[in-house]
């Protein structure tokens, strides 16, 4: 009798399997920022989400002054055509203005960000000056009026909303605060992460770091790729450790988990083998969103909830889980964290090799970019894209993302690319 085959990894074409933008459009649906805010010293938020705008509480400039190093003049001493001798009264310096009121044929040596002195709208550069002795310098009229002046509020006028809820806080964010003279910025508390892997196989460093394995038996590497991903996005991680492929410690570690995160990250145990306890005790616990995508690596993948911590159960092969978490988890945590920006850019690369795939889901295949000699942006394949081979994530420096209709990349085709730093 012919075996009556189940719908598996294999298959070109599952009509079961939720295509990855629905599974994105319902997982935004069901996550929501976390809403406790704490007030931290600027340099303590670098990586924190900003909870409400910034209002600037001063001008930028707060004075008007010198954008260079030169001559402040009444612009109605420029003359339409000729020279002008002009009288100088002094310098004005950065952080020590002159006091003085500046009359039509007069100027004050000025440096770059010294105060405008009163009377005065425009700045002719040193270079453009001829020097007569220590007291007077002779103009023309070729610099315009208003030249090389700051004016105060320029940059930001007082009142003005400078940051938006939902930033993202980098270098710039904490300088710009200073130069506010902001000490203290509010931000969204950190999401709190708890992880672990499962696998009977799998071995922990913790206590076999350097022992010989024994047969059947691996090192469990993805708790710590997840740990280092979050650390990352800087959320407060517990590590759950590693484990044992039964319904009763499974459904231990979604309790322990439920009671002291938001978020709860598994790996392996999700597909449809006989130790495979994740989306079955997650059903028992609480609720399965959905858990068969139209991707490659990373078709297993469980989410839903256990009391109120939303839960991903990743698959268990290294890159699946680099990949899921790139494309769902990441996402997920940002919505978390209240920021703004969701999703890792993307670009066009011009493809330098040969991609295999079959139509029907959605690939992430592991990419070199660079920009070549003419500027172009090009990306080449890192070789083999088992599913298992982190090495390839150790020389990738991109996604290259081929969509489920695809059947293949020829040299020469344009392909998306998704980095993985530097953008969010
Ligand atoms: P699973 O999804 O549990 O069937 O696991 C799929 C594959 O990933 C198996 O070859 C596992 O041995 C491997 N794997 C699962 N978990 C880990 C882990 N934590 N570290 C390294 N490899 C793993
Ligand atoms: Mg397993």
């Amino acid at each position: 009798m012919a075996i009556e085959k189940q719908p598996s990894c294999d298959d070109v074409f599952e009509p079961e399997l939720l295509p990855v933008s629905v599974a994105v459009e319902r997982m935004a649906a069901q996550i929501y920022p976390v809403t406790d805010v704490v007030t931290l010293p600027i340099r303590e938020a670098l990586g924190r989400v900003v909870a409400g705008s910034i209002v600037s509480p001063i001008d930028v400039p707060a004075y008007t002054n010198s954008a260079m190093d030169g001559f402040a003049i009444c612009s109605e001493d420029l003359p339409a055509s000729g020279e002008k001798t002009l009288q100088v009264l002094g310098t004005a310096w950065a952080g020590r203005p002159l006091e003085v009121d500046v009359k039509p044929g007069q100027a004050v040596r000025i440096m770059t960000g010294g105060m405008m002195p009163d009377g005065t709208d425009t700045v002719v550069i040193q270079e453009h000056v001829a020097l007569l002795g220590q007291d007077a310098i002779r103009i023309d009229g070729s610099t315009s009026v208003g030249k090389n002046v700051r004016q105060a509020g320029e940059d930001i006028t007082s009142g003005e909303s400078i940051i938006n809820d939902g930033t993202l806080i980098d270098p710039a964010h904490i300088g710009l605060m200073a130069s506010l003279g902001i000490d203290q910025v509010s931000v969204y508390r950190k999401v709190k992460v708890a992880f672990f892997s499962t696998g009977d196989e799998l071995r922990p460093l913790e206590s076999h770091a350097g022992r010989t394995l024994g047969p059947g038996e691996l090192f469990d590497s993805n708790r710590h790729t997840l740990y280092s991903m979050l650390e990352r996005l800087g959320v407060e991680t517990i590590d759950l450790g590693v484990v044992a492929d039964t319904p009763e410690a499974t459904r231990e570690a979604l309790k322990t988990g439920a009671s002291q995160a938001d978020l709860i990250i598994s790996s392996g145990g999700v597909s449809a083998g006989q130790a495979d306890f994740v989306s079955s005790t997650l059903a028992e616990l609480g609720e399965v969103t959905f858990w068969k995508l139209a991707m490659r690596p990373g078709r297993p993948l469980a989410c839903g909830k256990v009391g109120n911590a939303h839960f991903f159960g990743l698959p268990g092969n290294p890159v699946a889980v680099m990949v899921a978490f790139y494309e769902f988890v990441q996402p997920s945590i940002k919505r978390m964290q209240g920021c703004a920006q969701l999703s890792a850019p993307r670009f066009p690369a011009r493809c330098e090799s040969k991609l295999r795939k079959s139509p029907g889901r959605v690939e992430y295949q592991r990419g070199i970019y660079e920009i070549d000699t003419d500027g172009v942006t090009v990306v080449r394949s890192t070789g083999k894209q088992g599913a298992g081979r982190l090495s390839s994530m150790c020389l990738a420096n991109c996604l290259i993302v081929i969509a489920a209709e695809k059947d293949g990349v020829e040299p020469g085709d344009i392909v998306e690319i998704q980095p993985f730093h530097g953008l969010v």
